[in-house]
């Protein structure tokens, strides 16, 4: 690393929190979610973490997900969550990844792309309210059920994902984990029964029969939402952003500052560059917003760069002063906040520039 702007991950805090989410979950499994390169933190880093302390399964959105944790060693089982093209079951059935089935079209179709020497793994995705991905119909779960009589294929289990888990007061999770329970009831004996992201499972603890619960959000530490802060006390975030002073100066009453001269310093004032800006994630609609150095906050002031940004400093600093963008005193959902948007998507949002440690 030549630039010192980088992610940085507490690997203590997700073993934490990994670790507090299976005793709350008693008998229930835990499957770690670490698609999207683990919510940004690094996805075999993360996985690695999770299953040393008690997450029993995996979880990613892309094939491709899938196989980078196989080709780091991986052998957990793994489900992929986003729907697969019929003609890449051979590839999911040879590195032994999980994958929804939600239609008997589909199924039909990856059958006949199948050999001998494959065995695909089938989690049946019904959709109950989210409108996304999965089936809605019981006719087509009996026509599922009637396409897995060989050994090409495993019906190992079936799950849903909720529209509103992490909305204390909702009709519709209610009703969608009724609509689940009634397509559960049609399959018995399935190994995986799963409905919980990190919101639900907090809810549904020991409540509902299902033995898996899916949790990303909260294994990094972050909250579902505002609303559910109250029931994960008990989280650490993992996540920082830091970077370092590049260079500090002062400048004069009417000195304008970045693209558009947005900003004019009313006074003498200093101002630190900060090698991080846009290319790397960091929005240009941070303007504004405050970063912390020293334990306080400073502003950036002009527009955010491509590659770095400008902030007011309440003093001269030392080249090289450590700058908190996301960390202690500037939290994820401050940021996202400022964004208009949730943790998870700024989570996501950092690019391959900025490395992880
Ligand atoms: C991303 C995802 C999860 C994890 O959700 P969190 O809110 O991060 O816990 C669970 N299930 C499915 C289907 C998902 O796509």
């Amino acid at each position: 690393m030549y630039r010192p702007t980088w992610i940085e991950i507490d690997r203590e805090a997700i073993a934490h929190n990994i670790r507090e989410i299976k005793t709350r979950m008693g008998e229930q499994q835990v499957m770690a979610v670490v698609k999207a390169d683990g919510y940004g933190h690094g996805a075999v880093t993360v996985a690695e973490i999770a299953l040393e302390n008690g997450a029993d399964l995996l979880a990613v959105a892309l094939l491709e997900e899938a196989i980078e944790l196989r080709e780091a060693g991986i052998q957990a089982p793994i489900l992929m969550l986003e729907a697969l093209l019929p003609e890449h079951a051979p590839v999911a059935s040879n590195y032994d990844v999980a994958v929804p089935v939600f239609s008997a079209d589909w199924l039909q179709e990856a059958k006949r792309h199948l050999t001998e020497i494959d065995h695909l793994r089938l989690h049946i995705k019904i959709d109950t309210g989210m409108g996304r991905l999965g089936l809605q119909h019981v006719d087509e779960l009996k026509r599922i059920l009637a396409e897995c009589d060989d050994d090409l294929v495993e019906l190992e289990g079936i799950y849903t994902h909720f529209a509103t888990a992490d909305e204390l007061s909702s009709q519709l999770f209610e009703r969608q984990l009724e609509t689940f329970l009634s397509y559960v009831a049609l399959v018995p004996d399935i190994r995986y029964v799963h409905c919980a992201n990190s919101a639900a499972a907090i809810r549904l603890a020991g409540q509902a029969p299902f033995n898996v619960v899916r949790v990303g959000i909260a294994l990094y530490g972050a909250m579902p939402s505002d609303e559910m802060a109250g029931h994960y006390e008990f989280l650490k975030p993992a996540f920082s952003l830091k970077s370092r002073l590049m260079q500090v100066k002062q400048v004069e009453p009417g000195q304008t500052i970045s693209y558009g001269a947005t900003y004019t310093a009313p006074t003498d004032e200093w101002i630190g560059t900060v090698p991080i800006g846009y290319a790397d994630g960091w929005s240009r609609k941070f303007q504004g917003y405050s970063l912390i150095v020293d334990g306080l906050p400073c502003e950036i002031v002009g527009r955010v760069c491509m590659d770095r940004l400008m902030i007011r400093l309440p003093r001269e600093y030392p080249i090289g002063t450590e700058v908190i963008l996301i960390g202690e005193g500037a939290p994820i959902e401050e940021a996202a906040h400022w964004l208009g948007t949730i943790n998870y998507e700024v989570l996501c949002q950092f690019s391959k520039r900025v490395p992880r440690q």
